[in-house]
């Protein structure tokens, strides 16, 4: 099934690309999700990387101190910007964004708001994005499944900031949210079904229907 999506897709239409962000807290299986979905859609949806990974794989100082955690969060706002300004030209259906701009705003601490210091609004960020897809961090009760790798103190932290991803992108018109759930791929399954009708009808044929019916997901086909 795998050597399936690596042919090219048909389409020849001009796309007018739609900005889609990819969101959750800690431990949502969202970059798991993120390798699926650059399998089993066509080439005109392209997947940006995450700006924090960016910024701080880049070893921007990561610190809890306000200060610098504001200027991480500014950076990275910035970061994610520009990255999405990279694509404009090349006639994508879909930009997948692995965060969007809202999100810098959950990791704002201390004083201020991040929209103000970098002369934004939040209405306006929302704006940026067409859909906005929210993987839920699992909760307790789940997180007590011994293959989940977070602690329980830890799930609470993700919890919170799960919480805050979920304040900040509240009001755009766009919103879903996928629930937690144990098995990995019911999860992943609704992601890619969401995604896939985000996708125009023009590059949807396209997309492999491997994981499209819950239960047919386990059964994969050769
Ligand atoms: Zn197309
Ligand atoms: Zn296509």
């Amino acid at each position: 099934m795998l050597q399936a999506a690596m042919k090219p897709c048909v389409c020849q239409e001009r796309h007018q690309p739609r900005q889609i962000v990819l969101t959750g807290g800690p431990g949502a299986g969202k970059t798991a999700i993120l390798e699926l979905i650059r399998l089993f859609f066509c080439e005109h949806v392209r997947t940006l990387p995450e700006a924090a990974g960016i910024v701080f794989g880049g070893r921007f100082p990561r610190s809890a101190r306000p200060d610098l955690r504001q200027a991480a969060q500014r950076a990275i706002f910035h970061v994610q910007r520009e990255l999405e300004s990279t694509v404009q030209a090349d006639n994508l259906a879909v930009v997948l964004c692995d965060r969007g701009t809202v999100d810098c705003s959950a990791y704002w601490l201390g004083e201020g708001d991040l929209f103000a210091a970098v002369g934004t609004t939040r209405e306006a960020e929302l704006a940026r994005y067409a859909a906005v897809i929210h993987l839920r961090t699992p909760t307790s009760a789940i997180a007590y499944n011994r293959d989940n790798p977070l602690r329980i103190e830890s799930m609470e932290e993700a919890a919170l900031i799960d919480a805050r991803i979920a304040t900040q992108w509240e009001g755009h018109p766009r919103r879903f949210f996928v629930e937690p759930t144990e098995d990995f791929l019911s999860k992943a399954s609704h992601t890619l079904k969401l995604l896939r009708d985000e996708v125009p009808e023009c590059c949807r044929q396209h997309v492999k229907t491997f994981l499209w019916d819950g239960e047919a997901a386990a059964t994969a086909h050769g």
